[in-house]
């Protein structure tokens, strides 16, 4: 990277341009309502992947259900799960809990502002950190994440690899170098914002850009070249049946996955990876593990899960036991009803459309 790429850049401009706009247009989101740092934590951890309209609402019931620190860190973890199910992500709800309890047992319920105790809680990666102390305690530290790296490429024309994590400290340095000591929450959020209405990832809006000025990649016609971020590895695709396993009484057979790993203590309908054993292998497998009986009948459709390192290829399929229980303490029978209590991810909530 080129160390002389800022000295093109009128830094007391920059911020002033910037936060003009944002000041002007920035959008009526329910966490800029107030500069309270566990409502600021809760969007910043929702808003990870996700985007912006889908967040609201999610964020609306949850600071509801769980207004401050306490009642979050004293609620049932599967009642969380409920309240982020189908935002995904689970392991940002885990942590943000976690750290959540550690803010009420070891700092008396205050968030820290300090930069040591903060990023040292589960879950506050570097990002996190940031857009809680500059826009809860206005302190100029950077927030930068794949958007912020994204404008800041084309501003300052960086040629570097912004899939490479080592990348981010580089661009950590830069907004050390430009955020306003006198408005670090406006400079910060107003990076985000630009990143989100304007300076998007395939068609910046340069003709609007209130830092077009500033900007070198606009001033040389490159701006759809930037940033430069190298492909991420193919997802591993695995081929899964799932089975929707109804008894006389009409419930049906759910199951709670392990308490760490992938979608930890979450509940799915049973799952068999085809890679392990062949479909029809699969009612004598439920004999042995499950203690039950199970007849498969007609496959109901074909759903996809893709993650960021894998993408499960589902097939579900209807299947008939004549049993009430199983011999499994993490697996039962329930109603449609008794059903709604139990946190499900996305793939397995949209398999209760074939439920009859
Ligand atoms: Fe992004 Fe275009 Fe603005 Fe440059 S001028 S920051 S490329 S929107």
């Amino acid at each position: 990277m080129k160390n002389n790429t800022l000295i093109h850049i009128d830094i007391m401009q920059f911020q002033a341009d910037l936060i003009t706009w944002y000041q002007a247009n920035k959008r009526d989101l329910p966490w800029r309502k107030e500069q309270n740092p566990y409502k600021i934590w809760v969007s910043e951890i929702m808003l990870q992947q996700t985007k912006v309209d889908t967040v609201i609402p999610y964020f609306n019931q949850f600071v509801e259900k769980f207004p401050t620190v306490h009642d979050l860190a004293s609620a049932d973890e599967q009642d969380v799960l409920k309240s982020w199910e189908g935002l995904g992500y689970y392991s940002r709800a885990r942590n943000l809990q976690n750290a959540i309890k550690e803010v009420v047992t070891s700092y008396g319920g205050e968030i820290p502002a300090d930069p040591g105790d903060l990023g040292s809680l589960k879950g506050v990666g570097p990002y996190t950190k940031g857009a809680i102390l500059s826009i809860a305690y206005d302190q100029p530290e950077p927030a930068v994440d794949g958007n912020v790296m994204r404008v800041l490429s084309r501003i300052l024309k960086v040629e570097e690899d912004i899939a490479k994590p080592r990348t981010k400290k580089l661009f950590e340095n830069y907004v050390r170098e430009m955020i306003s000591h006198d408005d670090p929450s406006s400079f910060n959020q107003g990076m985000m914002e630009l990143g989100a209405i304007v300076c998007t990832p395939k068609n910046p809006t340069c003709m609007l850009c209130p830092v077009q000025q500033h900007c070198q990649a606009f001033a040389e016609g490159i701006e759809k070249q930037l940033p430069i971020k190298s492909k991420a590895k193919k997802q591993k695709r695995i081929p899964y049946a799932a089975l929707l396993i109804k008894n006389k009484q009409g419930d049906y057979l759910i199951e709670k996955r392990p308490d760490n790993g992938l979608l930890a203590n979450l509940w799915q309908f049973p799952m068999i990876s085809l890679n392990e054993m062949g479909f029809s292998q699969i009612p004598e497998w439920f004999e042995k593990e499950y203690g039950i009986h199970v007849t498969l009948k007609r496959e109901a459709g074909k759903l996809k899960h893709v993650f960021t390192h894998l993408i499960w290829e589902l097939e579900v399929h209807e299947a008939a036991s004549n049993s009430t229980q199983t011999n499994r303490s993490y697996a039962k029978f329930v109603n449609r009803k008794e059903m709604e209590e139990f946190p499900f991810p996305v793939s397995h909530q949209k398999m209760m459309q074939y439920l009859k």
